[in-house]
């Protein structure tokens, strides 16, 4: 039998090499639209770290080029494919609003028609968020809750979101939206406040800062590993029926406990180095999220494995590591 072909959006991103190392290791042939750009040496620096760097065949495009797209899925005929690639940090979608809704929303429109028009038996993965639940309507959030965006981001994904939904009773594509809370690893990027925090403790137990300076302690999230939430992609698009589904833990905690718990992995308290600066803040907040998973475990048989309290210290043992090298 010839090995499935998946194509990953956003594979240098968290979940693009954790889904990259996921589904090589399930017998795939692995592609990545990778965009182009000057930093290009440090692209696959995540493939790098999980050994399956050279495993994966890039392709140059770009989310927000329709042309380059049809071209690479014309060429490839990918089985599957997972939308990953965006612009996904909250706070700079206040700074660069058009260019939040070029590659987050509009893109999920030059994907759809890419699959329609070159592949329309692939099977499409969106990567929708819960920052979509916002201001929340309910205190525990699934399927059904009502979506209430707080940022520009949080705009484009509800729009990738129900552009999937459409396309899928439009046009009968296999197309599924996954509503992934907050997934973190030694592989988030260094601006999302997990990673930040982590990093921060690092620092500062070995000597190299002092203090680490935050926003909004009191806001909570749903905090899951990224390596148990790639599986529930995978699970989504091995269904006979496509549909959507959340993504979570079902546990919040507010970033002052992320701080408690990982400041105490090197035996520290977090109040004796945690400022709060307000250039961290936000132009509006989501306050609080908690996932409601049960349709996920019901029908995808999906589980999360990893405790928050493993999480905290996997990644603050990664970054330890990380800094010792330097
Ligand atoms: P998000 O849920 O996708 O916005 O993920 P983030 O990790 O960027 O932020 C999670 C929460 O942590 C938000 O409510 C932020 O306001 C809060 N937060 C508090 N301090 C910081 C900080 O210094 N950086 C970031 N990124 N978030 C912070």
């Amino acid at each position: 039998m010839t090995a499935k072909k998946a194509l990953i959006t956003g594979i240098t991103g968290q979940d693009g090499a954790y889904l990259s190392q996921f589904l090589l290791s399930k017998g795939y042939e692995v592609h990545g639209v990778l965009r182009r750009s000057a930093s290009a040496s440090v692209i696959d620096e995540r493939l790098k770290w999980l050994g399956v760097a050279g495993q994966v065949e890039m392709h140059d495009g770009n989310l927000t080029d329709i042309t380059s797209l049809l071209r690479i899925f014309q060429d490839l005929r990918p089985d599957e494919v997972y939308n990953l690639g965006a612009q996904s940090f909250v706070k700079s979608s206040w700074q660069q609003p058009l260019l939040t809704g070029q590659a987050t929303a509009m893109s999920v429109s030059n994907m759809l028609e890419t699959v329609r028009l070159a592949c329309p038996e692939a099977r499409f993965y969106q990567a929708s968020s819960s920052e979509m639940y916002g201001r929340i309507q309910e205190p525990q959030q699934s399927e059904t809750t009502p979506f209430y965006p707080r940022s520009p981001y949080a705009v484009a994904k509800l729009y990738g979101h129900w552009i999937t939904v459409n396309y899928r009773e439009s046009f009968g594509l296999h197309a599924s939206s996954g509503i992934l809370f907050n997934h973190e690893s030694p592989l988030r990027g260094i601006e999302f406040v997990t990673r930040k925090i982590t990093d921060g403790v690092a620092r500062i137990k070995l000597g190299k800062a002092k203090m680490l300076a935050l926003g909004n302690l009191d806001a909570k999230r749903d905090w899951g590993h990224a390596r148990d939430y790639i599986q529930a992609m995978w699970l989504m698009l091995q269904q006979d029926n496509p549909d959507d589904y959340v993504v979570a833990t079902g546990r919040t905690e507010s970033v002052r406990e992320f701080c408690r718990l990982a400041f105490a992995c090197v035996d520290l308290n977090y109040e004796d180095f945690v400022t709060v600066d307000s250039k961290n803040m936000r132009p509006a907040e989501v306050d609080v999220l908690l996932g409601d998973a049960s349709k996920a475990r019901k029908i995808l048989g999906w589980e999360p494995v990893t405790k928050l309290e493993e999480m905290i210290a996997e990644m603050v043992e990664a970054d330890l590591e990380r800094h010792k090298k330097k």
